[in-house]
């Protein structure tokens, strides 16, 4: 531990992560020989579990046949098939596959092919994005820029980061009509509008309806802006359907996916564009090309864990595990609406939330779940569950029963 720094963590507090020495199902070991049940899915990526047979057998095949190779003049059938496979599943339009490694570079990527997208047509003033609060969308510059720049973790950066324009979700009628007028005032300058569908994951587990989604297309419509849907956290299902822009019917002009896409088995990212977007690009000009090319893009170990996890969708019953979760959740955690300091018990799909006015020592309730057998990770004032969608009945109900037990003992405190 003395050479390790760790993701949002005061190193100079106590902290005592926990050793892991092996996963498998919903379950993780600890070194000590406890076994923790997994409320999370290691930040939701996890979605058929750990260690499922066959994305394991599918990475050991591509293993021993061609761990990597560079996507520069090069291309594997992985990639292709993984391609032609996405851009089917997702709505008629979303065509173009641009691989990357991770969640935060997915939306990088989407964000320069937006503003190159203007700027292939002349238009070079339409460089900046409108984004909303409680937004995230990752931790690289670009992305912090988009996120929620109270609420987030970035802050701290706020002088360092380009500035957007961040707007209240139109929710409701007067919401909508700033929104409007922001865009009548700006959108001159506005390359994109970013937004997470259905879902605001990391910025606080925040819902909205469809209707949202729609207004948000018809404003991008109106003035002829691009409507990115970052679904890097409600990709694959955890929302109830395959992807939540189908669940809206709204199709985006750009798609990002990450998280889920491999199953939790490794990082990966993908950024599908629409044609209209793709033949933007296209040109006799040389520097009119798409500036962009991760080291390890479409990487053969994650295409093969990929287009495994996608083979399990087709195979097993994903979206009715969903559905069943969903009930469970919405069942069993509805009990702590009633412990003081609760604000809120909200579900959708795959996704738990209690959201408490408040929560004073993060460690300690932290500690708590660990002591009463569950991996739980609040953050700020929320305690939230996205399991594995193969989790057992009765591992996620000694979830929900944890989360209830250790709150209302807690609330009282
Ligand atoms: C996690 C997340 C990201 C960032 O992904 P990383 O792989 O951590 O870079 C971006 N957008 C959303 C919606 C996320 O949930």
């Amino acid at each position: 531990m003395r050479h390790i720094w760790l993701p949002y963590t005061q190193m100079k507090a106590a902290h005592d992560p926990l050793a892991v020495a092996s996963t498998q199902g919903s379950r993780i070991v600890l070194t000590d020989g406890r076994e923790l049940i997994d409320g999370i899915a290691s930040w939701w990526t996890a979605c058929h579990g750990y260690n499922h047979p066959h994305i394991c057998a599918a990475v050991a095949g591509q293993l021993a046949q061609m761990p990597h190779i560079m996507f520069g003049g090069l291309v594997h059938e992985g990639a292709l098939t993984l391609a032609r496979r996405l851009t089917a599943l997702l709505p008629e339009g979303l065509d173009r596959v641009f691989f990357s490694d991770s969640g935060s570079v997915a939306v990088e990527v989407a964000m320069k092919m937006a503003v190159q997208f203007w700027l292939n047509q002349g238009l070079g003033e339409r460089s900046r994005f409108v984004a909303f609060r409680g937004g995230y969308h990752g931790d690289t510059f670009a992305a912090m820029s988009v996120c929620d720049p109270e609420e987030g973790m970035h802050g701290l950066f706020a002088k360092v980061l380009p500035q957007q324009f961040i707007a209240d979700l139109p929710f409701g009628a007067d919401q909508a009509q700033a929104f409007d007028a922001l865009l009548e005032r700006h959108a001159e300058n506005i390359a994109g509008i970013i937004v997470e569908p259905l879902v605001q994951g990391a910025g606080g587990m925040l819902f909205h309806d469809a209707q949202v989604l729609q207004h948000l297309r018809a404003a991008a419509d109106r003035h002829g802006l691009l409507l990115i849907f970052d679904e890097v956290f409600t990709g694959f299902g955890r929302t109830g359907t395959m992807f939540a822009c189908e669940a809206a019917g709204v199709t985006p002009d750009i798609i990002t996916l990450s998280k889920a896409l491999t199953g939790g088995t490794m990082g990966f990212g993908a950024t599908i564009a629409t044609n209209t977007v793709f033949e933007a690009f296209l040109s006799d000009e040389p520097a009119h090309a798409l500036m962009h090319g991760p080291t390890f893009m479409a990487n053969p170990l994650a295409c093969a864990a990929a287009n495994a996890s996608l083979d399990l969708f087709e195979t097993e019953p994903r979206l009715a595990q969903v559905a069943a979760i969903e009930s469970v959740l919405a069942r069993e955690l509805e009990p702590a609406r009633a412990c003081p300091h609760v604000r809120d018990v909200r579900v959708k799909g795959a996704i738990g939330v209690v959201e408490l006015d408040r929560i004073d020592d993060l460690g300690g309730l932290k500690r708590r779940f660990v002591e009463a057998g569950v991996f739980v990770r609040p953050f700020r004032n929320i305690v939230y569950l996205t399991p594995a969608f193969t989790i057992d009945e009765d591992d996620l109900h000694r979830l929900t029963s944890a989360v209830v037990s250790v709150l209302e003992e807690w609330t009282r405190l």
